[in-house]
């Protein structure tokens, strides 16, 4: 006998392998088809009852008279929008027919609030059946055969029944009670065991390995759910499916369940200093002083409609809108260095082949142009989300950004940037690094963020762009009216409002003496750099590309403490060939003209993904496989990278270093991969190979690792998430992740500390070695090469130049005694006053 599955809607129909969720991708629920949707209507796929529409009204689980268990799930994360956009026409219990209207869906509310539209259709005891599938990768109608089923024979039990059951009470704590995805969990933990496990709720029971038993259950938060067990391995069965079941499966808490705590209530908060009615404190990402007009950057909503004029005239509007996006990208690319890395970046997707596929495919199915590419977008969006990275983020902001323009060209809307006005600071709730790119063309004066985060990439590229920033500074900056006059002061931390005149003439003066300050020392920069009695501390630049190199070696820089080889790996399809790599170092080497050269090895994974390197998604990326960790697994590509280092000429100016250093094996392995390129090229002088510390490993082994290393380089930035265990780039812990906090300067001691046993030499090339208020504790804790963004480095000489080694060593000691990085802070200002 073969049951036949109509589809329930007219779309594209495709393998689950596509859909960018791991729970049906991998069939942790079942097996089926994904569907992209062409229409707003869900239709029975056969005769029938409706075991449960989830209250959300995205997802409707189906019973046919023969067995088949059938779920449906209008796009991913859907659960999220609870109900916004979905029309449920059928209640559970129900009988329908096939062909009959389930539900209704708002295909762009839905479309603009998910992350996709695309639609499971699974079975979920697919198990019963083998599944012919139609031809998948093209269209289907509603009622069109998606699926022809047989049924296989049923298992025989595989436990000896002695009757008893044992069970558990648990509370749930899922905030959407269990829908599709942590049923699917459920299930797949369940298929570990032999024994029979339910589910109960009340009188309702039902199977823990089926995925519409457990939704017909009907859950909510909080809700009293047993979970009984029975056969041979009834107890681990239990205690496993109860854990999960009680969980919240890193779905956390509802918003709405109990009120979140005020962040600052939720973690140690540095204190801030006292402020007045008229101030906000920050953290400060980008050090420096800056008076404005606040200017708050909104992004409007570009409507565009569904259907298109044809599909000829969508494609010239099409085309016309690259055209013009296209000018204006290269037109601020011409800012060089980090800037146009990332415009060089948003050019090739422009490009993009998969993007140009996408929307060709919608125009020519008669979509308007505007539609078309957001489609071809989300469809790339989804893709990258698919491989489970959350850090895929600021890849997804690259598309979010070119999906506006395009939108913002074809519909005459203004872009986000256009009404900042040149001299004003931008608040804003957080930024992508793009948009901070396309923005700072319109020459702020600062930057205030109620979120961000002060390790960020936008934190790293303020402070490369020398714009003064503040992050975290919470929702009071929401009430700031566009055009009230802001006083920025990322040197202690926070914002003033409306500042009478005397205090608006008071910062001026600063503003002014700062400024005096940063050109004198950019008149002295050229020269090697020693404290005020003559220690030797070199004073780099952290470069990305070969502009950086310059404008480092122009602000005096003395070589290159960090050459972030990333920018050459991200943003691509294939890695460069050894040959792209080595004419990049080069360049760079040139630029340095014969100074040190320290190129870090590539250093992705984590929140650096590069699609042709294949991961499977990490639950938790920044612990995972990042940095050297991947040179056990791509041998090939770090091989490729250090050949191309060993060819810069004169050999020896480029020096390598390991990122995320863990453990001595990893610098021992690296050195050994050095050595015998080494031999393989002939290459006869001596290459100095260094490990990074960031990693607490990395820091309290510094003597066994100095032992076998040329030199050690901090990178506070993540040194700091990893001793703080606070994520850099989650805006919910920023105003906690100071990388002056004591911890993480007791790491930093302890490293220089261990690392001396050894006679070796530790730099700092994280972002603490930008601000001023932290150079003269890192000298003072024995930190002998600095290594900052380009327009920090002249600050920087003129800094430690005015210290001795004995105020810096005093100093140093205090800040390690202080009980948080706000105190810190504090003390630093007073060093600083008192130096000056
Ligand atoms: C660091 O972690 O401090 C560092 C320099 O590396 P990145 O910021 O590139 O991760
Ligand atoms: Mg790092």
């Amino acid at each position: 006998m073969s049951l036949i599955i109509t589809s329930p809607l007219r779309g594209w129909v495709s393998a689950l392998d596509n859909v960018p969720d791991p729970v049906f991708a991998q069939r942790m629920m079942g097996d089926g088809v994904a569907i992209q949707p062409l229409a707003d209507t869900i239709v029975a796929p056969f005769d029938g009852e409706v075991m449960t529409v989830h209250e959300a009204g995205h997802a409707v689980a189906l019973r046919s008279s023969e067995g088949i268990e059938l779920l449906i799930h209008i796009g991913l994360d859907t659960v999220a929008l609870k109900g916004k956009g979905f029309t449920p026409l059928v209640r559970s219990g129900q009988t329908v027919a096939r062909g009959d209207e389930l539900i209704r869906f708002d295909m762009d509310a839905v479309a603009l609030a998910a992350p996709s539209l695309v639609t499971p259709v699974i079975i979920t005891n697919a198990e019963a059946f083998t599944i012919q599938r139609r031809t998948l990768d093209a269209p289907v109608g509603a009622c069109e055969a998606l699926m022809t089923l047989a049924p296989v024979q049923a298992q025989q039990k595989r436990w000896s029944d002695d009757g008893t059951i044992i069970e558990q009470a648990v509370t749930l704590s899922l905030p959407h009670g269990i829908h599709a995805r942590p049923a699917a969990r459920i299930g797949e933990c369940a298929r570990q065991f032999e024994a029979e496990i339910f589910l109960r709720k009340g009188d309702k029971r039902g199977d823990a390995r089926s995925t519409v038993a457990l939704l017909a259950l009907g859950t909510a938060l909080g809700d009293e759910i047993i979970v009984e067990a029975r056969g041979d391995d009834a107890e681990a069965a239990l205690a496993a499916v109860a854990e999960l079941v009680a969980s919240d499966m890193g779905e956390g808490a509802a918003p709405d369940s109990a009120p979140a705590a005020p962040a600052t209530k939720s973690f140690d908060m540095p204190e801030l200093p006292a402020l007045e009615d008229n101030q906000i404190g920050g953290v400060i990402a980008s050090s420096g002083l800056a008076m404005g007009p606040a200017a708050r950057l909104r992004q409007v909503d570009i409507a565009v409609p569904r259907d298109g004029a044809g599909a000829e005239a969508e494609r010239a509007a099409l085309d016309q809108a690259r055209a013009a996006v296209r000018s204006r990208i290269e037109a601020r690319a011409e800012a060089g260095g980090s800037i146009a890395a990332v415009m060089q970046a948003h050019l090739s997707l422009l490009d993009d082949p998969a993007l140009l596929a996408g929307a060709e495919t919608r125009i020519a199915a008669g979509n308007s142009a505007g539609f078309a590419w957001r489609g071809a977008v989300h469809d790339q969006i989804d893709a990258l989300r698919a491989t489970g990275n959350k850090h895929l983020i600021e890849r997804i902001d690259d598309l979010v950004d070119i999906e506006r323009q395009i939108l913002g060209a074809i519909t005459g809307t203004p872009g986000d940037a256009d009404a900042v006005p040149e001299g004003a600071i931008i608040v804003a709730d957080d930024l992508f690094p793009s948009q901070l790119v396309t923005l700072a063309a319109q020459k702020p004066a600062g930057i205030a963020l109620a979120r961000g985060g002060p390790t960020s990439h936008v934190a790293i590229l303020c402070a490369g762009m020398g714009l003064p920033a503040l992050v975290a500074m919470g929702d009071a900056l929401g009430d700031v009216a566009d055009g009230t006059l802001m006083l920025l002061d990322a040197e202690v931390g926070h914002v003033t409002l409306t500042p009478d005149d005397a205090v608006r003439e008071a910062f001026a003066a600063r503003v002014a003496q700062r400024e005096e300050r940063r050109k004198v020392a950019r008149t002295a920069a050229a020269g090697v750099c020693h404290t005020a009695d003559g220690v030797r501390i070199e004073i780099f630049g952290n470069v990305g590309t070969v502009d950086d190199a310059a404008a480092a070696a122009a602000q005096g820089a003395e070589g290159s403490g960090l050459v972030r080889s990333e920018f050459l790996f991200l943003g691509r399809d294939a890695a460069p060939s050894e040959d792209e790599q080595y004419q990049a170092y080069q360049a760079i080497a040139d630029a340095l003209a014969g100074k040190p050269v320290i190129i870090r090895l590539l250093d992705i994974g984590g929140d650096k993904p590069a699609a042709y390197i294949p991961m499977d998604g990490e639950e938790n990326p920044a612990l995972g496989l990042r940095g050297i960790r991947l040179a056990a697994s791509q041998p090939e590509l770090f091989e490729t990278q250090i050949r191309a280092i060993l060819r810069v000429q004169p050999a020896g100016q480029c020096k390598i270093m390991a990122p995320m250093v863990a453990s001595v094996a990893e610098l021992r392995a690296l050195r050994a991969t050095v050595d015998r390129l080494c031999d393989e090229l002939g290459i006869k002088e001596k290459i100095e190979v260094g490990a990074m510390v960031e990693t607490p490993a990395a820091a309290m082994t510094a003597d066994l690792l100095a032992a076998e290393a040329d030199f050690l380089s901090i990178g506070t930035n993540d040194l700091t998430q990893y001793v703080l265990a606070m994520d850099r780039g989650n805006p919910a812990v920023a105003a906690g992740v100071d990388a002056l906090h004591p911890a993480v300067l007791r790491m930093i001691g302890e490293t220089c500390r261990l690392a001396a046993t050894r006679e070796c030499w530790v730099g700092v090339c994280g972002g603490l070695a930008s601000d001023p208020a932290a150079l003269p504790i890192l000298v003072g804790l024995g930190v002998t090469e600095l290594s900052a963004v380009p327009g920090s480095v002249a600050e920087a000489k003129a800094i430690v130049r005015g210290v001795t080694m004995d105020s810096a060593r005093a100093h140093a000691q205090c800040a390690l005694a202080c009980t948080s990085a706000a105190e810190v802070r504090a003390l630093a200002r007073r060093f600083e006053e008192s130096e000056r």
